[in-house]
Protein backbone atom coordinates (compact mmCIF):
# COMPACT_ATOMS: atom_id res chain seq x y z
CA UNK A 1 0.00 0.00 0.00
CA UNK A 2 1.31 3.40 -0.75
CA UNK A 3 1.96 5.88 2.55
CA UNK A 4 2.76 9.35 2.42
CA UNK A 5 5.49 10.68 3.77
CA UNK A 6 5.62 14.69 4.68
CA UNK A 7 9.00 15.89 4.70
CA UNK A 8 8.65 19.26 6.50
CA UNK A 9 12.36 21.37 6.65
CA UNK A 10 13.26 25.11 7.99
CA UNK A 11 14.23 27.14 4.79
CA UNK A 12 17.38 29.33 4.80
CA UNK A 13 15.34 32.75 5.10
CA UNK A 14 17.08 35.40 7.34
CA UNK A 15 16.04 36.68 10.26
CA UNK A 16 13.43 34.08 10.25
CA UNK A 17 12.97 30.47 8.81
CA UNK A 18 9.92 29.65 7.67
CA UNK A 19 8.16 25.98 7.29
CA UNK A 20 8.98 23.89 3.82
CA UNK A 21 7.40 20.25 2.71
CA UNK A 22 6.99 18.12 0.20
CA UNK A 23 5.39 14.74 -0.33
CA UNK A 24 7.16 11.25 -0.65
CA UNK A 25 4.96 8.10 -1.50
CA UNK A 26 6.51 4.72 -0.69
CA UNK A 27 5.69 1.73 -0.44
CA UNK A 28 5.32 -1.03 2.35
CA UNK A 29 5.55 1.45 5.15
CA UNK A 30 5.90 0.35 8.71
CA UNK A 31 5.63 3.49 10.34
CA UNK A 32 9.11 3.97 11.76
CA UNK A 33 11.52 6.74 11.64
CA UNK A 34 14.93 4.29 9.95
CA UNK A 35 12.68 3.29 7.27
CA UNK A 36 12.76 7.47 6.36
CA UNK A 37 15.55 7.22 3.46
CA UNK A 38 17.66 10.61 3.00
CA UNK A 39 16.08 13.39 0.25
CA UNK A 40 16.81 16.53 -0.95
CA UNK A 41 15.65 19.35 -2.49
CA UNK A 42 16.26 22.51 -4.27
CA UNK A 43 18.45 24.42 -2.18
CA UNK A 44 18.41 27.37 -4.69
CA UNK A 45 14.57 28.16 -3.66
CA UNK A 46 14.65 28.45 -0.51
CA UNK A 47 18.34 30.55 0.66
CA UNK A 48 20.18 27.60 1.14
CA UNK A 49 21.99 26.99 -2.08
CA UNK A 50 23.15 28.53 -5.19
CA UNK A 51 21.71 28.07 -7.94
CA UNK A 52 25.25 26.37 -9.52
CA UNK A 53 25.11 23.89 -6.44
CA UNK A 54 21.39 23.74 -5.43
CA UNK A 55 20.91 19.89 -4.00
CA UNK A 56 20.46 20.02 -0.20
CA UNK A 57 20.04 16.60 1.92
CA UNK A 58 16.72 15.95 4.20
CA UNK A 59 17.93 13.97 6.93
CA UNK A 60 14.69 12.51 8.56
CA UNK A 61 14.83 13.11 12.50
CA UNK A 62 11.08 12.72 14.16
CA UNK A 63 8.48 10.65 13.05
CA UNK A 64 4.63 10.85 13.43
CA UNK A 65 1.58 10.18 11.83
CA UNK A 66 -0.52 12.62 10.10
CA UNK A 67 -3.85 12.32 11.46
CA UNK A 68 -5.14 14.62 8.33
CA UNK A 69 -4.30 12.40 5.42
CA UNK A 70 -4.97 9.00 4.91
CA UNK A 71 -2.19 6.64 5.15
CA UNK A 72 -0.14 9.37 6.04
CA UNK A 73 3.08 10.54 8.46
CA UNK A 74 4.78 14.08 9.24
CA UNK A 75 8.27 14.05 9.33
CA UNK A 76 10.42 16.48 10.18
CA UNK A 77 13.88 16.51 9.23
CA UNK A 78 17.50 18.61 9.29
CA UNK A 79 18.99 20.17 6.51
CA UNK A 80 22.35 19.15 5.27
CA UNK A 81 24.64 20.30 2.58
CA UNK A 82 25.46 18.67 -0.30
CA UNK A 83 28.56 17.23 1.61
CA UNK A 84 26.45 15.68 4.46
CA UNK A 85 27.37 18.29 6.77
CA UNK A 86 24.88 20.33 9.25
CA UNK A 87 23.79 23.12 6.97
CA UNK A 88 24.69 26.87 8.74
CA UNK A 89 20.44 27.19 9.02
CA UNK A 90 20.33 23.60 10.75
CA UNK A 91 19.65 24.58 14.89
CA UNK A 92 19.14 21.41 15.52
CA UNK A 93 22.44 20.46 15.01
CA UNK A 94 23.76 23.22 17.39
CA UNK A 95 21.90 21.01 20.67
CA UNK A 96 24.08 19.64 22.91
CA UNK A 97 22.01 17.26 24.78
CA UNK A 98 23.05 14.08 23.71
CA UNK A 99 21.87 12.00 26.72
CA UNK A 100 18.52 14.03 26.66
CA UNK A 101 19.17 15.48 30.24
CA UNK A 102 17.37 18.92 29.58
CA UNK A 103 13.59 19.23 29.73
CA UNK A 104 11.84 22.17 27.79
CA UNK A 105 8.21 23.58 27.81
CA UNK A 106 7.69 26.11 25.19
CA UNK A 107 4.60 28.34 25.88
CA UNK A 108 4.12 29.13 22.08
CA UNK A 109 1.78 32.43 21.50
CA UNK A 110 0.62 33.57 17.89
CA UNK A 111 -2.15 35.61 16.28
CA UNK A 112 -4.88 34.19 14.17
CA UNK A 113 -4.59 36.60 11.29
CA UNK A 114 -7.23 37.82 8.34
CA UNK A 115 -5.10 37.97 5.37
CA UNK A 116 -7.84 40.13 3.47
CA UNK A 117 -8.31 42.91 6.80
CA UNK A 118 -4.20 42.41 7.77
CA UNK A 119 -5.58 42.44 11.17
CA UNK A 120 -6.28 39.76 13.80
CA UNK A 121 -9.35 37.56 14.27
CA UNK A 122 -11.70 39.63 15.92
CA UNK A 123 -10.42 43.55 14.37
CA UNK A 124 -13.14 45.49 12.62
CA UNK A 125 -12.13 45.92 9.36
CA UNK A 126 -11.66 49.79 10.07
CA UNK A 127 -10.32 50.50 13.82
CA UNK A 128 -9.87 48.23 16.88
CA UNK A 129 -12.22 45.89 19.17
CA UNK A 130 -12.29 46.97 22.90
CA UNK A 131 -9.00 47.75 24.87
CA UNK A 132 -7.03 44.51 26.14
CA UNK A 133 -8.83 43.58 29.47
CA UNK A 134 -11.54 40.60 28.71
CA UNK A 135 -9.95 38.52 26.14
CA UNK A 136 -7.58 36.33 28.10
CA UNK A 137 -8.82 33.09 28.61
CA UNK A 138 -11.73 34.18 27.10
CA UNK A 139 -15.41 32.41 26.34
CA UNK A 140 -17.87 34.40 24.29
CA UNK A 141 -18.26 35.58 20.34
CA UNK A 142 -17.82 38.79 21.81
CA UNK A 143 -13.93 38.51 23.01
CA UNK A 144 -12.51 34.68 21.75
CA UNK A 145 -12.21 34.56 18.15
CA UNK A 146 -11.08 31.60 16.25
CA UNK A 147 -11.75 28.56 18.63
CA UNK A 148 -12.69 26.32 15.64
CA UNK A 149 -8.92 26.26 14.75
CA UNK A 150 -7.52 26.13 17.74
CA UNK A 151 -9.77 23.52 18.53
CA UNK A 152 -8.89 21.11 15.58
CA UNK A 153 -5.67 22.08 16.03
CA UNK A 154 -5.52 20.90 19.76
CA UNK A 155 -7.45 17.18 18.17
CA UNK A 156 -4.77 16.99 15.21
CA UNK A 157 -1.95 17.54 17.45
CA UNK A 158 -2.98 15.09 20.11
CA UNK A 159 -3.90 12.11 17.47
CA UNK A 160 -0.22 13.07 16.15
CA UNK A 161 1.03 11.80 19.48
CA UNK A 162 2.37 15.29 20.48
CA UNK A 163 2.69 15.98 24.03
CA UNK A 164 0.55 19.41 24.16
CA UNK A 165 0.13 20.13 27.61
CA UNK A 166 -2.65 23.49 27.21
CA UNK A 167 -3.80 25.66 25.33
CA UNK A 168 -5.04 29.18 26.25
CA UNK A 169 -6.81 32.08 24.61
CA UNK A 170 -4.16 35.31 25.21
CA UNK A 171 -4.42 39.16 25.83
CA UNK A 172 -4.76 40.22 22.90
CA UNK A 173 -8.16 39.79 20.38
CA UNK A 174 -7.36 36.94 17.91
CA UNK A 175 -4.07 36.04 20.36
CA UNK A 176 -3.55 32.25 21.54
CA UNK A 177 -1.48 29.77 23.08
CA UNK A 178 -0.33 26.17 23.07
CA UNK A 179 2.18 24.74 25.40
CA UNK A 180 4.42 21.50 24.34
CA UNK A 181 7.22 19.84 26.99
CA UNK A 182 9.42 16.92 25.98
CA UNK A 183 12.50 15.45 28.12
CA UNK A 184 14.85 16.04 25.69
CA UNK A 185 15.55 19.82 23.64
CA UNK A 186 15.88 18.17 20.12
CA UNK A 187 12.36 16.27 20.80
CA UNK A 188 11.16 19.51 22.00
CA UNK A 189 12.15 21.27 18.97
CA UNK A 190 10.58 18.72 16.54
CA UNK A 191 7.64 18.95 18.66
CA UNK A 192 7.27 22.68 18.26
CA UNK A 193 8.15 22.33 14.46
CA UNK A 194 5.27 19.66 14.10
CA UNK A 195 3.15 21.80 15.61
CA UNK A 196 3.62 24.92 14.01
CA UNK A 197 3.32 22.84 10.82
CA UNK A 198 -0.23 21.62 11.58
CA UNK A 199 -1.40 24.93 12.54
CA UNK A 200 -0.10 26.48 9.56
CA UNK A 201 -2.00 23.60 7.56
CA UNK A 202 -5.34 23.81 9.63
CA UNK A 203 -5.36 27.55 9.04
CA UNK A 204 -5.26 27.51 5.16
CA UNK A 205 -8.08 25.60 4.92
CA UNK A 206 -9.98 28.43 7.00
CA UNK A 207 -8.60 31.08 4.51
CA UNK A 208 -6.60 32.19 8.15
CA UNK A 209 -2.90 32.87 8.40
CA UNK A 210 -0.94 32.33 11.71
CA UNK A 211 1.36 35.66 12.48
CA UNK A 212 3.85 34.36 14.23
CA UNK A 213 5.32 38.25 14.29
CA UNK A 214 6.36 39.13 17.96
CA UNK A 215 4.97 42.44 17.96
CA UNK A 216 2.60 42.72 15.13
CA UNK A 217 0.38 45.15 16.55
CA UNK A 218 3.41 47.34 16.93
CA UNK A 219 3.78 49.99 20.14
CA UNK A 220 0.00 50.16 19.90
CA UNK A 221 -0.98 48.73 23.35
CA UNK A 222 -1.49 45.26 22.27
CA UNK A 223 0.65 42.83 24.02
CA UNK A 224 3.18 41.02 21.84
CA UNK A 225 3.87 37.07 21.20
CA UNK A 226 6.48 35.21 22.97
CA UNK A 227 7.61 31.66 23.46
CA UNK A 228 8.68 31.76 26.63
CA UNK A 229 11.71 28.82 27.44
CA UNK A 230 10.75 26.77 30.53
CA UNK A 231 13.84 24.57 31.23
CA UNK A 232 15.57 22.14 33.70
CA UNK A 233 18.11 19.57 33.90
CA UNK A 234 18.69 17.50 36.43
CA UNK A 235 20.99 19.75 38.45
CA UNK A 236 17.90 21.99 38.48
CA UNK A 237 15.47 19.02 38.98
CA UNK A 238 17.25 17.91 42.15
CA UNK A 239 19.76 20.77 43.72
CA UNK A 240 17.61 21.80 47.04
CA UNK A 241 19.87 24.75 46.85
CA UNK A 242 18.92 28.22 46.53
CA UNK A 243 23.25 28.45 45.80
CA UNK A 244 22.99 26.47 43.01
CA UNK A 245 20.16 28.22 41.22
CA UNK A 246 22.06 31.37 42.15
CA UNK A 247 25.33 30.46 40.13
CA UNK A 248 23.23 29.12 37.37
CA UNK A 249 21.23 32.60 36.78
CA UNK A 250 24.10 34.25 37.12
CA UNK A 251 25.99 32.46 34.06
CA UNK A 252 23.23 34.26 32.15
CA UNK A 253 24.29 37.54 33.36
CA UNK A 254 27.63 38.39 31.58
CA UNK A 255 27.18 40.98 28.20
CA UNK A 256 28.40 38.81 25.80
CA UNK A 257 25.93 36.15 27.00
CA UNK A 258 22.74 38.06 26.90
CA UNK A 259 24.09 39.29 23.53
CA UNK A 260 24.45 35.74 22.22
CA UNK A 261 20.60 34.89 23.69
CA UNK A 262 19.03 37.95 22.06
CA UNK A 263 20.61 36.56 18.80
CA UNK A 264 18.49 33.67 18.53
CA UNK A 265 15.38 34.77 20.67
CA UNK A 266 13.71 36.13 17.12
CA UNK A 267 13.61 38.72 14.94
CA UNK A 268 12.71 42.17 16.19
CA UNK A 269 12.33 41.59 19.83
CA UNK A 270 13.62 44.97 21.07
CA UNK A 271 9.62 45.62 19.96
CA UNK A 272 8.42 43.42 22.38
CA UNK A 273 11.17 43.53 24.98
CA UNK A 274 10.17 47.21 26.64
CA UNK A 275 9.97 46.41 29.94
CA UNK A 276 5.69 46.69 29.77
CA UNK A 277 3.75 44.29 28.67
CA UNK A 278 5.10 41.71 31.11
CA UNK A 279 8.81 41.79 29.94
CA UNK A 280 12.14 43.00 30.71
CA UNK A 281 13.93 45.41 28.84
CA UNK A 282 15.67 43.60 26.07
CA UNK A 283 18.94 45.51 27.52
CA UNK A 284 18.80 44.73 30.97
CA UNK A 285 19.01 40.79 32.68
CA UNK A 286 17.30 39.94 35.58
CA UNK A 287 15.27 37.29 37.26
CA UNK A 288 13.32 36.78 40.50
CA UNK A 289 10.76 34.50 42.01
CA UNK A 290 7.34 34.72 40.73
CA UNK A 291 8.53 37.91 38.27
CA UNK A 292 6.86 38.31 35.04
CA UNK A 293 8.80 41.60 34.77
CA UNK A 294 11.88 39.39 34.93
CA UNK A 295 14.03 38.06 31.84
CA UNK A 296 14.34 34.75 33.59
CA UNK A 297 11.36 33.65 36.12
CA UNK A 298 11.68 31.41 38.96
CA UNK A 299 8.26 29.49 39.28
CA UNK A 300 7.25 29.77 42.77
CA UNK A 301 7.03 25.67 42.70
CA UNK A 302 10.25 26.07 41.98
CA UNK A 303 11.17 27.44 45.44
CA UNK A 304 8.12 25.84 47.48
CA UNK A 305 9.42 22.20 46.22
CA UNK A 306 13.11 23.73 48.09
CA UNK A 307 14.68 25.13 45.12
CA UNK A 308 14.12 21.95 42.55
CA UNK A 309 12.53 22.63 39.92
CA UNK A 310 12.73 24.67 36.37
CA UNK A 311 13.30 28.13 35.14
CA UNK A 312 11.23 29.83 32.78
CA UNK A 313 13.23 32.14 29.99
CA UNK A 314 10.40 34.80 29.59
CA UNK A 315 12.66 36.34 26.39
CA UNK A 316 12.42 33.98 23.42
CA UNK A 317 9.70 35.44 21.23
CA UNK A 318 6.92 33.76 19.06
CA UNK A 319 9.30 33.76 15.95
CA UNK A 320 12.12 32.08 17.57
CA UNK A 321 13.76 28.61 16.45
CA UNK A 322 12.95 26.34 19.40
CA UNK A 323 16.18 24.51 17.96
CA UNK A 324 18.30 27.31 18.47
CA UNK A 325 16.94 28.59 21.78
CA UNK A 326 17.50 25.23 23.49
CA UNK A 327 21.03 25.23 22.36
CA UNK A 328 21.95 28.33 23.78
CA UNK A 329 20.17 27.82 27.25
CA UNK A 330 21.83 24.66 27.50
CA UNK A 331 25.47 26.42 26.73
CA UNK A 332 24.81 28.14 29.58
CA UNK A 333 23.49 26.57 32.01
CA UNK A 334 26.53 24.32 31.23
CA UNK A 335 28.70 26.77 31.82
CA UNK A 336 27.83 28.00 35.22
CA UNK A 337 30.85 26.91 37.57
CA UNK A 338 29.15 24.74 40.22
P1 LIG B 1 2.79 30.22 32.66
O1 LIG B 1 1.80 30.70 31.63
O2 LIG B 1 2.33 30.44 34.07
O3 LIG B 1 4.17 30.76 32.44
P2 LIG B 1 2.35 27.52 31.53
O4 LIG B 1 1.52 26.58 32.33
O5 LIG B 1 1.76 28.10 30.30
O6 LIG B 1 2.92 28.63 32.55
O7 LIG B 1 3.68 26.78 31.07
C1 LIG B 1 4.57 26.19 31.99
C2 LIG B 1 5.44 25.24 31.24
O8 LIG B 1 6.47 24.72 32.09
C3 LIG B 1 4.72 24.00 30.72
O9 LIG B 1 4.92 23.92 29.32
C4 LIG B 1 5.41 22.85 31.44
O10 LIG B 1 5.53 21.73 30.64
C5 LIG B 1 6.77 23.41 31.74
N1 LIG B 1 7.48 22.70 32.81
C6 LIG B 1 6.97 22.25 33.97
N2 LIG B 1 7.92 21.59 34.68
C7 LIG B 1 9.06 21.62 33.95
C8 LIG B 1 10.40 21.12 34.12
N3 LIG B 1 10.75 20.44 35.23
N4 LIG B 1 11.30 21.34 33.16
C9 LIG B 1 10.97 22.04 32.05
N5 LIG B 1 9.73 22.53 31.82
C10 LIG B 1 8.77 22.34 32.75
MN1 LIG C 1 11.07 18.08 -9.68
MN1 LIG D 1 1.48 30.13 29.53
MN1 LIG E 1 1.19 33.26 27.49
MN1 LIG F 1 5.13 31.63 30.79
Amino acid sequence: MATKLEYIWLDGYKPTQSLRSKTKIVDDFGGTLGECPDWSFDGSSTEQAPGGSSDCILKPVFICPDPQRKSAFLVMCEVLDSSGQPHESNGRALIEDDDNDFWFGFEQEYFLWDPKTNKPLGFPAGGYPGPQGPYYCSVGANNAFGREIIEEHLDVCLDAGLNVEGINAEVAAGQWEFQIFAKGAKEAGDQIWVARYLLERIGESYGVAINWHCKPLGQLDWNGSGMHANFSNTTLRTAASQETYTKILEAFRPPEVVKAHIAVYGADNEQRLTGKHETASINDYSYGVSDRGASIRIPLYTVQKGWSGYLEDRRPNSAADPYKVAAVIIKTVKSAQL
